[in-house]
């Protein structure tokens, strides 16, 4: 049960986030944000960036700052990753994402990225949630591993409190006892959201499934359930990726995805891609 006076964004009018010349949620088109997981190079990430932006994606999304399980593996290049983003994003003219880890570096991100994404690892970093409602950039709020609707709700509303309301939420699924996908994919919190908010939603089928050839399915099965958007990792050569290459799409299977995905919006009602 909801308290009285918790979720504060409801009301019947959808939010719309507008980045650029794009926009995302209420009636606009599904937006598509591709990129590979991590930013490895740049000739890697303009190669994926044209590739994907010609198949019809609106965003770029690469992480310079990787919250990875192990302290082992790539962490990310840090600020060069940020600066070879930044650069692909203005020379293709598409915004970009990425995530950003902590408190300390929202300015920096802020300087770079067109959206700054918390992960799911950080849904309730206070800290850095409050700072994210103190600037003027959309934030992408990935859902946490174990994080409720509601709790996922409230964290939105630590960005919001501060002033910054353009929160876009992201389902990339949850821990369950399932072992044969990565995390488990939640549509019904897309259908939950729209009934409880009015904030967009989109969905990431790539860490959700963990798998490749889990990625589409879902993806389709996104955007008929009334997903916003979608984010989906991109690399050129997935076998080499130096992280989540077993659940990353070929610039060719993300093609044929797009024109399934321009069926689906247009047989659920949504304008096209
Ligand atoms: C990501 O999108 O790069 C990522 C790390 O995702 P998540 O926070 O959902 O695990
Ligand atoms: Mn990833």
């Amino acid at each position: 049960m909801l308290a009285e006076n918790s979720i504060k964004v409801m009301g019947s009018e959808e939010r719309q986030v507008s980045i650029g010349r794009l926009c995302i949620g209420g009636k606009a088109p599904l937006a598509v944000i591709a990129g590979p997981c991590a930013v490895e190079n740049e000739q890697m990430l303009r190669e994926t960036a044209r590739q994907v932006t010609q198949a019809g994606a609106q965003m770029i999304r690469g992480g310079a700052f990787k919250p990875r399980s192990s302290p082992y593996s790539f962490q990310g290049l840090g600020l060069p990753g940020l600066k070879i983003l930044h650069r692909i994003g203005q020379e293709m003219r598409v915004p970009v994402v990425t995530e950003v880890l902590d408190s300390g570096d929202v300015d920096m991100v802020a300087e770079y990225a067109d959206v700054l994404q918390v992960g799911a690892r950080n849904m309730q970093n206070f800290a850095l949630l409050r700072k994210l409602g103190t600037i003027d950039k959309p934030v992408i709020l990935k859902r946490g591993l174990a994080a409720t609707i509601e709790e996922w709700l409230l964290a939105a509303e630590y960005i919001m409190v501060g002033g910054n309301e353009k929160v876009i939420l992201c389902e990339r699924g949850i821990r369950t006892h399932e072992h044969w996908t990565r995390n488990t994919l939640d549509l019904s919190a897309v259908a939950v959201v729209k009934n409880r908010s009015n904030l967009p939603i989109i969905v990431d089928p790539s860490h959700a499934t963990g798998h490749t050839h889990l990625v589409a399915p879902m993806a389709r099965a996104a955007v008929a359930a009334g997903a916003d958007g979608l984010m989906i990792e991109v690399h050129p050569c997935p076998e080499k990726a130096m992280s989540d290459g077993q659940q990353s799409l070929t610039p060719n299977q993300f093609q044929k995805l797009m024109t399934e995905l321009s069926r689906v919006a247009a047989a659920v009602g949504r304008c096209d891609i």
